[in-house]
């Protein structure tokens, strides 16, 4: 150990004085290196273990895993280091300057989420007396807000493997253990323009297009009369018809149509497998019309996420806050950790209401019960050994 890290409002000041916004226009997207590089500074000043590894298909951004401690069992810290970006003419305040008003702190990433490390390592850093029992892993992933690669990359690695996590994202410190997935689709429908005066000059890329329109109408209705989940408030899988594209005159055979649908799946829905209905049931209106039609994710969707109820970490932290874990409205990184047998709890400072938003901030009232509930985690899952049944 060659020190200890500053106090918490300087590593606060210092995380969100270190950008780090991730964003699908490369003129706007950050390396969140600094941030990982910096965050790999304090934590082996508290004897942690650092490994930054790039991601293979962007490796200006990198994954860091620290881990105090080994052996089997062990918890996870987990958080993206990245931001989205913003518009500083929205911001009444400098978003890369942590500012302290109304007993808020301002600044962009203080709930969404780099404020969450500063408390993670507060919390650590009361259990540095005695060796820990089972391994503290802190987890900080790049590109959360984009692609989730920090993500689906450790997923695929399969590392670092631990029992449990808690993945700090804003939810007003009440505990969640599921979300839906998240995946959109765009259907393309390639037909022949031609003058609107014969209809025979052409193959009409709308006419088919609204055919899909009812079809995919179709089969949102049945997927909700097939899946249901009371704990969600909307309790069905949804599919939103989200923005349609097509032709470019009255007097014009309609030549292209574009739909992109947006789908929400409930845990134990399978998206590939909803992907692969849509293929099933969209293509023979094509074929019907003789016209080409695809069926595309538009990007890697994002699996649904569930941690059964009966779920030690489920337990523990219901025990702690003293709430039953819900369901939260947005997608995390939650299933990914799962695939990787870590059974996840979403749970961290700030509420979701300020996440992506001018004036982003955390409320300083949850900082203390954030630290003592993290505390108390450490405590109850890694300085107590390692019992029998679960996995490494
Ligand atoms: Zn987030």
């Amino acid at each position: 150990m060659t020190g200890q890290p500053p106090k918490l409002v300087e590593m606060l000041e210092t995380l969100i004085g270190t950008p780090s916004v991730s964003c699908t226009d490369p003129r706007l997207d950050q390396s969140n290196r600094p941030v990982a590089e910096q965050l790999a500074g304090w934590l082996e000043d508290l004897g942690f273990v650092c490994e930054i590894r790039e991601l293979p298909d962007q490796p200006h951004k990198v994954n860091l895993i620290a881990t105090l401690g080994a052996g089997p069992g062990g918890l996870v810290l987990a958080g993206h280091t990245d931001t989205v970006p913003c518009d500083p003419e929205l911001w009444q305040t400098d978003p890369f300057r942590l500012q302290e008003r109304h007993q808020r702190f301002y600044g962009l990433g203080t709930c969404d989420m780099k404020g969450f490390f500063a408390l993670a390592i507060e919390a650590a850093r009361q259990h540095l007396d005695a060796p820990l029992q089972q391994p503290l892993i802190l987890l900080a992933t790049a590109d959360e807000e984009c692609s989730m690669d920090g993500a689906r990359t450790l997923a695929r690695s399969g590392t670092p493997a631990a029992r449990y996590a808690i993945v700090g994202e804003p939810t007003g410190l009440a505990p969640m253990r599921m979300h839906k997935g998240m995946m959109m689709e765009c259907i393309r429908v390639h037909g022949r323009s031609g003058h609107s005066s014969d209809p025979g000059l052409g193959a009409n890329a709308l006419d088919v297009m609204h055919e899909v329109l009812g079809e995919i109408k179709a089969l949102r209705r049945e997927l909700g009369e097939r899946y249901r989940h009371p704990a969600f408030s909307v309790d069905v899988p949804t599919m939103n018809l989200g923005c349609l594209h097509a032709g470019d005159n009255p007097n014009r055979i309609c030549g292209h149509a574009e739909l992109q649908i947006d789908v929400r799946a409930l845990p134990g829905m399978d998206n590939d497998a909803v992907h692969a209905e849509l293929v099933e049931r969209l293509r023979p209106l094509g074929e019907v019309a003789g016209i080409e039609l695809q069926v595309e994710q538009m990007h890697p969707p994002v699996p649904p996420f569930e941690t059964p109820e009966s779920s030690e970490i489920v337990q523990v932290v219901e025990r702690l806050t003293g709430t039953r874990a819900g369901a939260v409205a947005f997608g995390t990184e939650a299933p990914f950790y799962q695939q990787m047998g870590i059974d996840s709890v979403v749970m961290g400072p700030g509420h979701i209401d300020q996440a992506h938003q001018p004036d982003e901030y955390l409320d300083q009232r949850q900082i203390a019960p954030t630290i003592r509930m993290l505390s108390q985690l450490i405590g109850e899952l890694c300085r107590q050994p390692a019992t029998g049944s679960g996995r490494p």
